[in-house]
């Protein structure tokens, strides 16, 4: 295949690396479909191997898929992945970020959640500042990059139109998050939230998780912090961090300084050494 010449989206299992499906994947086609194979989903493999060929909200399908065909001027010589970016990093974490959603030309693009835009390149550089990455860039999939102790998921897995997901593609996407969040709860101690919007995503997963919400639900910003008892009383800690958005990266609302205190929190509190 010439990459040249291939707009996406990409076939599952047809040789990108990292791709975690197969043509035998099954796919949800819509809310319900969605809820029951994150539910029944036996491992956390296949769980993000249906992810990642989801097809429930149709707007966003669309939007994510005439993207990877029409592509940007600078990305023409490129296939993009063109499907939902699915939950990526160690597989037993300490450590969840939670983000908004793939930017269409950055996750859409390469598969990887906060890959290949320069929000993920500000992130990045300071998780691997913190000990939390291999190295400091995350390009493409298959380039080596690992998380060690941490993960990323996505609240919404498909690129939106203006980054703005409706709340009804919000909720579609609910399932999977808790399905995911349900099979990495027993290592994890922190949730870094990147943002008011993966803040206010989580609540109701950990609700539905069995945790003890507090009302009223603490408020997000920067630093901001809320502990919460799973259901066998084990806690957990919410950790609040500006969204890595170019907006707030250029402007200086979130600084390397900012982002890098959150992480060495994070660190700190999950215990990692
Ligand atoms: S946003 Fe989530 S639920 Fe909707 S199509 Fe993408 S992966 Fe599926």
């Amino acid at each position: 295949m010439n990459p040249a010449q291939s707009p996406g989206p990409v076939a599952p299992g047809t040789g990108w690396p990292e791709d975690p499906a197969t043509p035998a994947t099954p796919v949800a086609a819509s809310a319900a479909e969605a809820a029951a194979l994150a539910a029944s989903a036996p491992d956390l493999g296949e769980l993000v191997a249906r992810q990642s060929v989801c097809r429930a909200c149709p707007r966003l399908v669309t939007w994510r898929e005439e993207v990877a065909a029409v592509r940007r001027k600078s990305f023409m010589r490129e296939t993009y992945w063109g499907r939902p970016v699915y939950g990526w990093g160690d597989d037993a974490p300490a450590i969840l970020i939670l983000g908004l959603a793939p930017a269409a030309h950055g996750g859409n693009r390469t598969g990887r959640i906060f890959t290949g835009d320069r929000s993920g390149d500000f992130l990045f550089a300071s998780l691997h500042r913190c000990g939390l990455a291999s190295k400091e860039t995350s390009v493409t999939a298959g380039d080596g990059q690992q998380l060690t102790g941490a993960r990323m998921v996505a609240a919404v897995r498909c690129a939106p139109p203006e980054n703005k997901p409706t709340p009804n593609e919000r909720d579609t996407c609910a399932p999977w998050l808790a399905a995911e969040f349900r099979m990495i709860a027993a290592t994890l101690r922190v949730v870094v939230c990147l943002g008011g919007f993966a803040w206010q995503a989580l609540w109701p997963v950990l609700a539905g998780s069995g945790f003890e919400v507090p009302r009223p639900r603490p408020s997000f910003g920067h630093g901001a912090e809320a502990r919460v008892a799973g259901p066998d009383g084990a806690p957990l800690l919410l950790l609040g961090c500006y969204h890595p958005s170019q907006q707030n990266t250029f402007t200086g609302r979130v600084t390397p300084g900012m982002m890098d205190a959150v992480f060495r929190r994070a660190r700190e509190a999950a215990g990692l050494s």
